[in-house]
């Protein structure tokens, strides 16, 4: 069986139950030592390579297979990155997606008086709220529709993200939500 490791890849050796007590165990769980090889060396690289020998746990509750629960199974005919060896997604293009979903998350919070959540301007008739912006430094005031049933969760998850009290809430309009 192969096994998605560290972004490496690896064949199960073995997997046995480890009996030894060690400290910060917790006697909710069950522990495995798990032995993985590397995967798709030669015969001169695997004279040289060593196995590792991991330590994973398994709920007594909820007993599962102690491969699974720890480890991602690889298909035979995985892939790896041309550039690092690493198996894709790799550690360089997962950290580009990051990125790149940052700016967009930003991009939101970057026109005023755009509803960050939905992204429709929100308008003088439509109840809202106003807040600092946290994402964009410098950027402009962020305004949220209070009367849209999904824009308000995302905006009662700013405020908390935002540190406002409700007391201290900065109404547009002169209106109180509340009252
Ligand atoms: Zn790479
Ligand atoms: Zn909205």
């Amino acid at each position: 069986m192969l096994i998605a490791w560290d972004f490496k890849p690896w064949r199960l050796v073995d997997y046995r139950l480890d009996t030894e007590q060690r400290d910060g165990d917790n006697e909710r769980y069950d522990y495995w030592i798990i032995i993985l090889r590397p995967d798709g060396l030669d015969m001169d690289q695997a004279a040289h390579s060593r196995d590792v020998h991991l330590r994973g746990r398994v709920s007594k509750v909820m007993p599962g297979d102690p491969i699974t629960g720890n480890f991602d199974r690889l298909h035979e005919h995985y892939g790896l990155c041309v550039h690092c060896g690493e198996l894709l997604p790799c550690r360089d293009r997962m950290a580009e997606q990051q990125a790149l979903l940052q700016t967009e998350y930003m991009a939101r919070y970057e026109t005023p008086g755009v509803c960050p959540e939905c992204l429709e301007p929100v308008t003088d008739r439509q109840d809202r709220e106003t807040f600092p912006n946290i994402y964009v430094p410098l950027g402009p005031d962020v305004t949220f529709h209070a009367g849209r049933k999904k824009c308000r969760q995302a905006m009662e998850q700013y405020r908390g993200k935002a540190g406002q009290p409700d007391s201290r809430l900065k109404l547009d309009g002169g209106r109180s939500l509340t009252g």
